[in-house]
C-alpha cells in the first residue's frame, strides 16, 4: 500500500530536504490544474487568465478555481463509479468545499451532494439542489438539522449512534414522513493517511461498531421504528487514499455484517455507502491511482465479497470531495518579505506572504505538504531552499514547509500554492481578524465570483459593540 506524503515522509521532514527531483518547470506537474499554461513571460494562467491580471481585479491572497477541471472530475467520479452501478449515486462531500455556484457544478455534472450540517444544507437548498440528491451527515446532528432535512426530502441521514436513532425517528414521525437511514459502521480499518484525519479506528468518535455487534443492535432497532426505513451501511475509511487495499477489507466487513443482518434478521441492505477519501497529488511525486482504476477495483471487490457469502450486490454509493475540487484550486500570494535566516548547514529563506493560516490550516493540522511556484514572472536563477510561512502571530503558521523557489525570489512577486481547492477555503479562520479571502472560478477565459472577499465590515458587523 502507497503512503500518503504526510505518513512516513512526515518523519523525514526534520531532515534537509532534497533538492527538486525534476527540473521540468513545477506547473507542468498533474499537480496543478488541468488548464495551468505558463505564458513566455513566465505568467501563470488558469483556465485561459493570467494570475497578474486575477490578483489586479480581485487581490491577494486569492482561491482560484478552474471551473472545468471541477466539472471533468466530478463527470470522470460518475462514469467510472455508476458504471454497471445504476442504482448507486455519487455524492459530492461538501465539506471539502462548497459555494451556491460549487454545488450546481458538480451536480450539473450528475452528482449528489453530500452535507454534514445546517449550513452546509442552507447552501445546497439556495443553489437549488433537489432533496432527492442530498444525503445528511453527523456524528451530533442538532434536532434543528435533522428536521430541516427531512422537511426538505434529503435522501439518506447517516445513523452515527443509538441517540440519534431515537432522535431522527421522533422527529420524522413529527413530520409524519419515513426518514430513509444508513447505519455508520466503525469497520476497523484505518487508512494509510495522517493520524488525524483518519476516522474508521474502532476509538474515535464515528460510527457504531461492526465488533461490538452495535451495527447489527441498530439494525434492529431502527426495524421495530415506522418512521424509519432502514436502507443500507455506510462507511468512510479516511481520507487522502492511494490504493484500494484499505477499501477492500472495509467492504469485506461491511458484506459481512449485511450478510449476518439477513441471517439473523431478515432484512436486505439495498445500499453500501463507501464514503469518499480518494487521495489526490499534492506533490509531483504523489501518484494515486487514476480514477477509473480505483473505481473497478472497489467495485470488483465488493462484487467478489457479496458472491461469496451469497448475497446479492447493493447499489453502491461513494462520498468523493478531495478528489473532485481539490487540484482545480490554487492559492495566489504576494510576497511581502523574504528573509534569510542562518542554519548549521547553510541558510533557510523565509518568504512571507500576505495570507496563511487563515487561509490554508492543513500544513499546521496535519503537517501537509504542498507544491509551490513563482507564477508572476520568469526566472532563471538556481532554486534556493525556501520555507513560505503566513502573516499571522503564530510561528507555526507555515504554509509551505520546505519550497524551492527561485533564488531571486522577491517582495511584490506572485506565488501560487497547488491543489489547495479541498480544506482550505472551507477551513478558513479569521484569525488575526483577517478577512477571508475570495474565491473566483475561471473557464474559458472569463471570471467570475463565487465567494466575495470578506471586509472588516463584515468582521464588525458580529459585534453589537460595534455599532
Ligand atoms: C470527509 C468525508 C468525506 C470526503 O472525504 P474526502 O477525503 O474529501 O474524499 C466523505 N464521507 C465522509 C463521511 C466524510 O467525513
Amino acid at each position: 500500500m502507497q503512503a500518503h506524503p504526510a505518513g512516513p515522509r512526515h518523519a523525514q521532514m526534520a531532515q534537509e530536504p532534497h533538492a527538486p527531483v525534476s527540473t521540468l518547470d513545477p506547473v507542468q506537474s498533474h499537480v496543478w490544474p488541468h488548464s495551468a499554461e505558463r505564458a513566455d513571460s513566465g505568467e501563470l494562467s488558469i483556465g485561459g487568465q493570467g494570475v497578474v491580471t486575477l490578483a489586479a481585479e480581485f487581490g491577494t491572497p486569492l482561491f482560484i478555481f478552474d471551473e472545468q477541471d471541477v466539472r471533468q472530475q466530478a463527470r470522470k467520479f460518475a462514469s467510472a463509479y455508476l458504471a454497471d452501478n445504476e442504482n448507486g449515486t455519487v455524492y459530492y462531500a461538501a465539506k471539502a468545499f462548497l459555494s451556491v455556484a460549487a454545488a450546481r457544478w458538480v451536480a450539473e455534472e450528475g452528482l449528489g451532494i453530500d452535507v454534514a450540517s445546517g449550513g452546509e444544507l442552507a447552501i445546497v437548498i439556495r443553489a437549488g439542489i433537489p432533496g432527492d440528491k442530498l444525503l445528511m451527515h453527523g456524528n451530533n446532528k442538532s434536532q434543528g438539522e435533522i428536521r430541516s432535512a427531512l422537511v426538505y426530502g434529503v435522501s439518506r441521514i447517516v445513523i452515527d449512534s443509538f441517540d440519534e436513532i431515537v432522535r431522527v425517528a421522533a422527529i420524522a414521525a413529527d413530520l409524519n414522513v419515513v426518514a430513509h437511514v444508513l447505519v455508520r459502521a466503525t469497520v476497523g480499518v484505518e487508512a494509510h493517511t495522517h493520524e488525524f484525519i483518519a476516522t474508521a479506528h474502532e476509538d474515535q468518535k464515528f460510527g457504531l461498531s461492526v465488533q461490538e455487534g452495535d451495527v447489527e443492535e441498530a439494525v434492529r432497532r431502527i426495524a421495530k421504528l415506522p418512521s424509519l426505513n432502514f436502507v443500507g451501511l455506510h462507511s468512510h475509511i479516511g481520507s487522502q487514499i492511494f490504493d484500494s487495499a484499505g477499501f477492500e477489507i472495509a467492504a469485506a466487513r461491511v458484506v459481512s455484517v449485511a450478510h449476518a443482518i439477513y441471517d439473523t434478521q431478515g432484512i436486505v441492505c439495498q445500499e453500501f455507502n463507501l464514503g469518499g477519501g480518494m487521495g489526490i497529488a499534492y506533490l509531483p511525486e504523489d501518484d494515486p491511482l487514476s480514477v477509473r482504476l480505483m473505481a473497478d477495483q472497489i467495485k470488483e471487490i465488493v462484487n467478489r465479497e457479496c458472491e461469496s457469502v451469497g448475497i446479492p450486490v447493493p447499489a453502491l454509493c461513494f462520498e468523493p470531495g478531495r478528489a473532485i475540487v481539490g487540484r482545480a484550486g490554487i492559492t495566489l500570494y504576494e510576497v511581502g518579505t523574504v528573509k534569510k535566516v542562518k542554519l548549521d548547514h547553510g541558510e533557510r529563506t523565509y518568504v512571507s506572504v500576505d495570507g496563511g493560516m487563515s487561509d490554508n490550516i492543513r500544513t499546521s493540522l496535519y503537517g501537509a505538504q504542498y507544491s509551490v511556484a513563482l507564477v508572476s514572472r520568469d526566472s532563471s536563477n538556481e532554486p534556493i531552499l525556501c520555507r513560505v510561512v503566513g502573516k499571522h502571530c503564530e510561528s507555526g503558521d507555515i504554509v509551505v514547509r520546505d519550497a524551492w523557489l527561485p533564488g531571486d525570489i522577491t517582495p511584490g512577486d506572485l506565488i501560487a500554492v497547488a491543489a489547495t481547492g479541498a480544506y482550505c477555503r472551507s477551513m478558513a479562520s479569521n484569525y488575526n481578524q483577517i478577512p477571508r479571502p475570495p474565491v473566483v472560478s475561471v473557464r474559458g477565459g472569463v471570471s467570475q465570483l463565487v465567494l466575495r472577499r470578506e471586509t472588516f465590515d463584515d468582521l464588525l458587523a458580529l459585534d453589537p459593540f460595534a455599532g
